[in-house]
């Protein structure tokens, strides 16, 4: 089965082609080229688009787009300490559905490839891991859904009510079965499995070293929120009597195969640090903005060598999952925080939105247009009144960013054409979301 897919201008992530055209089979790209296409099955041509990598998402909490609009001026743990009761409520049907609203925004808006730190696993509500992973399935998302955890509660000094905390030996059974049952390592994978104990103020330092241990035993990748606020930065000194970055260092939570989320309160030395153990950060602009977090210091990372990609985050602590809003957000902050328009260039903003997140992915087959990556392509219209006329049609994607995509390939399969999901009903979803929120909040 070959796709051919053709547009007005195609940005591979190094190179512009004016009327470039890519061509797929089997899910990878086999050919890219301009002027004379050759056949194909199937032919998708966007005469007005910009086609760039598809996006990648490098964290997020899909059940929370149930849960989105609570505790809207609040701190992080403010804001946590308000939902935490609400997500103690969530089964697997609730996450399905949150799962389908978040994965259809993500496609919708050009995504395709997405992580889920999923860490939320009430009592008794079997099935929640398994609904995540058959939505992306269902959606054609290219998927790696994150086995969170949490595991201290508030009787034994952590943030979480005793309610949603799991017993560690639980725990990593059930992430041990969730590998064997999902993760595939091959080139052009659909699903792999992480392994993402929840942050350093819900777990404990043992179940982080065991989950490193377990990862490491399986070739799998470790991810989990840090340095995020100044509360936490206290917590942790007050607690283990390190700062967190140097709490992950004594962990051995460090190296090529660990990606946080946020990373924002870094000193000078811990930036050169990360980036020499190639660990990977994954930035997170409007959730950071949204809590009053703090300022991810991007351009000092990536001077550093870091690698850095974006995250939409969880959508109660953002309200929506666009990528390109991020790398516009990421573009603009990192300006303000230095007073310097030269502190992120647009094609760097999207660079981190493309190849960053692959590689906090793990992904060497994902994030560029090139003979041999998959086919993940997300076209974005230029002809539409926000970018119609816009000089420089690359850089006017992070400085105007597209409210959605026009096509969207995933694996070689088009799932979004004309701005609608192919593969489920946006509008279903839409009412679906709206009654199963009213239903949690009570
Ligand atoms: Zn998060």
């Amino acid at each position: 089965m070959t796709v051919l897919l053709k547009s007005g201008l195609l940005w591979t992530g190094s190179n512009e082609i004016e009327g470039g055209w890519l061509l797929a089979r089997d899910g990878f790209i086999v050919e890219i080229g301009s002027g004379r296409p050759p056949r194909a099955d199937e032919i998708v041509d966007e005469p007005n688009c910009v086609a760039m990598p598809g996006l990648v998402n490098a964290h997020d909490h899909m059940y929370q787009w149930a849960t989105r609009g609570y505790a809207p001026d609040g701190t992080l743990f403010e804001w946590l300490a308000a939902l935490y009761p609400v997500w103690a409520r969530i089964d697997a049907d609730i996450v399905r559905i949150a799962a389908r609203a978040a994965m259809a925004r993500l496609l919708l808006a050009g995504c395709t490839l997405s992580t889920d730190h999923h860490y939320v696993f009430p009592h008794g509500r079997p099935g929640i891991f398994e609904a995540l992973v058959e939505t992306a399935g269902e959606h054609g998302l290219r998927f790696h859904p994150c086995r969170g955890s949490m595991s201290l509660g508030q009787s034994k000094g952590g943030l979480p009510p005793d309610s949603v905390v799991e017993d560690e030996d639980v725990i990593l059974a059930h992430t041990e079965a969730v590998v064997s049952r999902f993760h595939d390592a091959k080139a052009g994978s659909m699903c792999r499995v992480v392994v993402a104990p929840c942050s350093p103020f819900s777990v404990t330092p043992q179940l982080m070293r065991d989950s490193a241990a377990l990862a490491r035993r399986h070739g799998l990748r470790l991810h989990t929120h840090l340095a995020e606020t100044l509360d936490e930065e206290r917590f942790c000194i007050e607690k283990f009597g390190r700062r967190p970055y140097e709490l992950m260092e004594d962990l051995e939570w460090t190296g090529d195969d660990v990606w946080y989320a946020h990373g924002i309160h870094l000193s000078d030395a811990e930036v050169e640090r990360v980036a020499g153990a190639k660990t990977c950060i994954a930035h997170c602009p409007s959730s950071n903005m949204r809590l009053g977090a703090g300022i991810c210091r991007v351009e000092d990372l990536v001077r550093a060598g870091a690698r850095v990609g974006l995250g939409v985050d969880g959508s109660a602590s953002n309200e929506d999952a666009n990528l390109a809003m991020e790398a516009h957000q990421a573009l603009l902050l990192a300006r303000a925080r230095h007073a310097n328009p030269n502190a992120l260039d647009a094609r760097t903003a999207l660079r981190l939105a493309t190849s960053g997140g692959a590689e906090c992915l793990g992904r060497d087959d994902c994030g560029a247009l090139e003979v041999g990556r998959c086919a993940d392509v997300a076209c974005f219209r230029v002809d539409d009144l926000a970018h119609a006329g816009i000089k420089d049609l690359v850089a006017g994607l992070a400085l105007a960013p597209p409210a959605r995509a026009q096509t969207v390939v995933v694996d070689g399969r088009v799932v979004v054409r004309g701005g609608r999901l192919l593969t489920a009903d946006e509008d279903e979803i839409a009412r679906e979301i709206g009654s199963t929120s009213a239903r949690l909040a009570g």
